[in-house]
């Protein structure tokens, strides 16, 4: 079974959205999500895996849809 890793969404001024994955051992990885590929194997610096995979991809996608949307608003 594929383990979804935990992340958060970071938008910039730019509205480019930072995908912050947090491994297990408490460090958080920073990676754009534009560059992240459900093939592409992501490694915390404790060796742990922390690839995201496509629905997780596609449940970051979403979040950042949502967030653009509401810094829209305000
Ligand atoms: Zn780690």
């Amino acid at each position: 079974m594929i383990k979804s890793p935990r992340f958060d969404i970071d938008l910039d001024k730019h509205y480019n959205a930072t995908v912050v994955i947090a491994c297990d051992c408490g460090h958080e990885t920073r990676h754009h999500l534009a560059s992240l590929h459900p093939d592409k194997q992501l490694h915390c610096a404790c060796g742990a895996d922390i690839s995201m995979p496509a629905a997780a991809l596609d449940l970051a996608q979403r979040r950042t849809d949502a967030l653009k949307a509401s810094y829209r608003v305000h």
